[in-house]
């Protein structure tokens, strides 16, 4: 989990507090904070603290991080409401420009609060 920050990186500088954002989780491994343009009532983003360009990176590199993203985004869900019973959330990881990844910056979209359609545009 030694990845060094990129100076240029959006989410670098809102993990390491240089741009404000709404955190809504911090661990050791992971931070989480609302998404400025938000596509549901909840739309949480949560990262790695290191630098990844995207999941697929740090999969290989440092897979138990990998892990704690899920991990934060149940926990997240549940703090938000969205676990019960009839409800539920999406987890996306967009990962390429096909994918519609603009941050390359390593990021799981938490989204919920509203009934998803399939499949996604
Ligand atoms: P991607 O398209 O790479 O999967 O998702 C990037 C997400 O980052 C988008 O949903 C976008 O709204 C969000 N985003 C971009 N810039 C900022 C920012 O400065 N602050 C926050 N909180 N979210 C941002
Ligand atoms: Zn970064």
């Amino acid at each position: 989990n030694s990845a060094p920050p990129d100076p240029d990186c959006l989410f670098c500088k809102i993990a390491a507090g240089d741009i404000d954002a709404t955190i809504v989780h911090e661990a050791e491994t992971t931070v989480a904070f609302r998404d400025l343009n938000p596509q549901a009532p909840t739309h949480v983003l949560v990262i790695p603290r290191s630098h990844y360009p995207n999941a697929a990176a740090l999969a290989e590199a440092d897979p138990a991080t990998a892990a704690h993203l899920f991990d934060a985004a149940r926990e997240i869900a549940a703090a938000e409401g969205l676990d019960g019973a009839d409800g539920g959330y999406r987890m996306v990881l967009n990962t390429g420009p096909a994918a519609h990844q603009t941050v390359f910056h390593a990021h799981l979209h938490l989204l919920g609060g509203r009934q998803m359609t399939w499949p996604p545009g």
